[in-house]
């Protein structure tokens, strides 16, 4: 990372502390690693984040439906899943400064770092390299791949390692009220297993007919080997999952259909499209039979948001083997029975939250001759801003707070707004660019006489003389989720 988006993205990270986005959980304690809260500005954006998906996908398809499925579940589901047996990472202890990492992504690291000495070829090449032993889960090999680039430990600077040894993912707690009785579970690593193990209640229940899908949105638990970048990798978070089933043979187009929809989506929330890319997996999961990740170039480099795979029917097919139930579909179209298969399109909420919070992110300079100026502002899209509108009346007497306060209450019922009339109106606007609040409603001595308000919008800072009756139907305009599904 560069010192200017290393400071930038250190910017970020207090911005979301100090205005009530994101805190390190558990603070008074020294906080727990890779877990964080939310503040009362970081949920409202995240449930307008869950809004929007939950919206465009569920809300926009006729075929799509949404459940909510218990994190705790049988036991027995992850071990027809595999991931009681292969949801393992590789990772490497560095013996002098007793830290541990994945080995693959120290690997990265490196070629991250060759590629920005302009060194392609060579980088090219430990690409290869790692995917070749990634893919035939070759342990040594990694070790001996980190150990001939003379990678490091960043913290010691020394290589001393260990050998690399797989480490399972998934946190496991026990059921039940005595020892005797108690039964291990686990907390899912991912929803959709949710989703699978009640394919057919939705199916039967819903009268739905392939292609169709489901969707969850939900928490998930993975016991990173190493967790860094903020909210970036955490040891608790949120997906937000779609499992799409298809009649065997039709996967892959539909696959590369789902690719170009959740590519847009993310286009549609406003950030540089040059940000985003597709990135093929060349080692597949157990799984699929194609997948790849949709990137974004965090102030870290390009990582992936989204994944969407193509599950081929193997969830399914296992669920039936371990459970001895029929998962299989009646298509009418074709006379046929069947297990259908799946693709899955697989975002990280709190990735997409920190994607979104750096696109927004911006220190503006806003000096003109001798005088300086600047302010913080958040250019979020006005439908995921966490405050719509604050009212402000120009001062705290003359009946201007009484007329402020009947906006307000109007106001409330459709949107979260903010009233404020403590300090000069100036600050208080800097106050609302710093949470991304799109528009102020400033109520002045004017107010009084002609019931009208100046609106200033957050980007432009430009200012408009509206009437208090128009104020619903226009803040409605800006806000509405038109301005976001209508662009899909
Ligand atoms: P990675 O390679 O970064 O560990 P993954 O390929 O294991 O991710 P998936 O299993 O495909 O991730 O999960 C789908 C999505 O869930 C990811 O695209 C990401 O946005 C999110 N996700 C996965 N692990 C985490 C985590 N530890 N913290 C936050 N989000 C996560």
């Amino acid at each position: 990372m560069s010192k200017q988006t290393d400071d930038f993205f250190k910017n970020v990270v207090s911005h979301a502390k100090e205005y009530g986005f994101v805190f390190p959980s558990s603070e008074i304690y020294d906080g727990l690693s890779a877990v964080y809260d939310y503040g009362q500005l970081g949920a409202e954006l995240k449930n307008n984040l869950k809004q929007y998906w939950w919206k465009a996908m569920v809300q926009l398809h006729e075929n799509i439906v949404g459940i909510d499925s218990a994190i705790f579940m049988h036991p027995t589901i992850w071990k027809a899943s595999g991931h009681v047996d292969g949801f393992n990472d590789p990772m490497i202890d560095n013996k002098d400064s007793k830290k541990r990492y994945r080995a693959d992504q120290l690997i990265e690291d490196k070629i991250a770092r060759y590629e920005a000495d302009g060194k392609t070829d060579k980088a090219a090449q430990l690409q290869a390299d790692l995917d070749a032993a990634l893919n035939a889960d070759d342990l040594p090999g990694l070790k001996k791949i980190i150990e001939e680039h003379r990678i490091v430990c960043p913290i010691s600077g020394t290589s001393n390692w260990t050998d690399v040894r797989q480490f399972n993912l998934m946190f496991s707690t026990q059921m039940g009220a005595s020892a005797e009785d108690a039964d291990t579970v686990y907390l899912r690593p991912e929803t959709a297993q949710g989703i699978f193990v009640n394919f057919l209640n939705v199916q039967k229940s819903g009268r739905m007919k392939v292609p169709f899908g489901i969707a969850q949105i939900g928490k998930a638990f993975r016991n990173e080997v190493i967790a860094r970048q903020f909210i970036m990798r955490m040891r608790e978070f949120e997906q937000m999952e779609l499992q799409f089933f298809v009649r065997p043979g039709t996967e892959l187009e539909w696959y590369a259909q789902w690719k170009e929809t959740r590519l847009k989506w993310h286009l549609t929330i406003g950030g540089n499209p040059e940000k985003y890319r597709f990135h093929d997996h060349v080692k597949l999961a157990h799984y699929a039979n194609a997948a790849v990740d949709i990137e974004y170039e965090f102030p870290f480099g390009f990582k992936e948001v989204e994944g969407i795979h193509s599950r081929t029917d193997f969830d399914l097919t296992q669920h039936q083997k371990y459970s001895g139930k029929k998962m299989q579909y009646f298509d009418p179209e074709i006379n046929q029975n069947y297990v259908p298969y799946v693709i899955e399109t697989s975002i990280g909420l709190d990735r997409l939250f920190l994607t979104v919070l750096c696109n927004a992110f911006e220190e503006q300079d806003l000096s003109s001759g001798d005088k300086q100026d600047s302010r913080s502002v958040l250019h979020f899209h006005p439908a995921l801003a966490p405050v719509k509108a604050a009212i402000l009346p120009l001062t705290k007497k003359d009946g201007l707070p009484e007329k402020a306060r009947e906006i307000l209450q109007r106001l409330r019922i459709d949107y979260n707004v903010q009233y404020d009339e403590k300090d000069s109106i100036g600050k208080r606007y800097r106050r609302q660019d710093a949470i991304g609040t799109p528009f102020c409603i400033t109520v002045d001595y004017q107010s009084l006489e002609d019931n009208t308000v100046t609106l200033r919008h957050r980007d432009s800072m430009e200012q408009e003389r509206v009437s208090i009756a128009e104020l619903e139907k226009i803040i409605a305009e800006l806000v509405g989720w038109k301005n976001l599904l209508g662009a899909l």
